[in-house]
């Protein structure tokens, strides 16, 4: 099965939403995993979706969006940090491919939150990289606290917004391209248990809730 490819972010949106609700309903299709999609994309690729989530080994993007090969271009790294090299991942696939969507998937008891929380709690901070990981989430719990946000929901929802923020902030194209209304920015919030994505911010998809100026 090959769907047509969305032209719009909103297309996109809806595509990627309903692949997310055949894996919730326990119906997916399983599209585009065959060996016919293997040899149509091996010349080029033209994902619809970015997919930059939290590299939790319960986030697997194309299982829990039920897609295939082509469909998504995916950057995970723990707790959806961004540095250089994601962005440049980012920026590539909107430039180059012309992704019309990028997607911040978050989600509930998120182990690089949770270990931001208590190195602020205590005072203390992890060794390693791992320190470069609390250190980007750092703001996002701050900014929590600071909104009087307590639950594990709402400190989620708080790094998912701050980590699209960041992104339009810190990408000057990937800026370009949703104030030119070729890509939107939608940040998802997934829960674990039950496998459904709920969107709790936006950038240049009309009409969505959660869309700021
Ligand atoms: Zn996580």
């Amino acid at each position: 099965m090959t769907d047509a490819l969305p032209q719009s972010p909103s297309e996109a949106f809806e595509l990627l939403l309903s692949g997310n609700q055949r894996f919730v309903a326990g119906t997916p299709d399983h599209p585009n995993q065959d060996a016919a999609r293997r040899a149509e994309t091996a010349p080029s690729q033209a994902p619809f979706a970015v997919l930059f989530g939290c590299s939790d080994s319960r986030l697997a993007a194309e299982i829990i969006f039920d897609r295939g090969l082509g469909d998504l271009f995916v950057v995970r790294t723990a707790g959806h940090v961004a540095g250089p090299e994601v962005l440049g991942s980012i920026e590539y696939s909107v430039t180059v491919l012309n992704t019309p969507l990028v997607i911040v998937l978050g989600h509930d008891s998120c182990g690089a939150v949770a270990a931001t929380r208590a190195a602020l709690a205590d005072g203390g901070t992890p060794g390693g990289f791992v320190r470069d990981v609390v250190e980007r989430v750092t703001p996002s719990v701050l900014s929590a606290r600071a909104a009087g946000l307590t639950g594990d929901d709402d400190i989620i929802a708080e790094h998912i917004r701050q980590t699209v923020d960041l992104l339009m902030d810190r990408s000057r194209v990937l800026a370009e391209r949703v104030a030119a209304g070729q890509t939107a920015v939608v940040g998802l919030s997934y829960r674990l248990a039950d496998g459904s994505a709920r969107l709790v911010s936006s950038r240049g998809l009309p009409g969505a809730e959660g869309e700021k100026g």
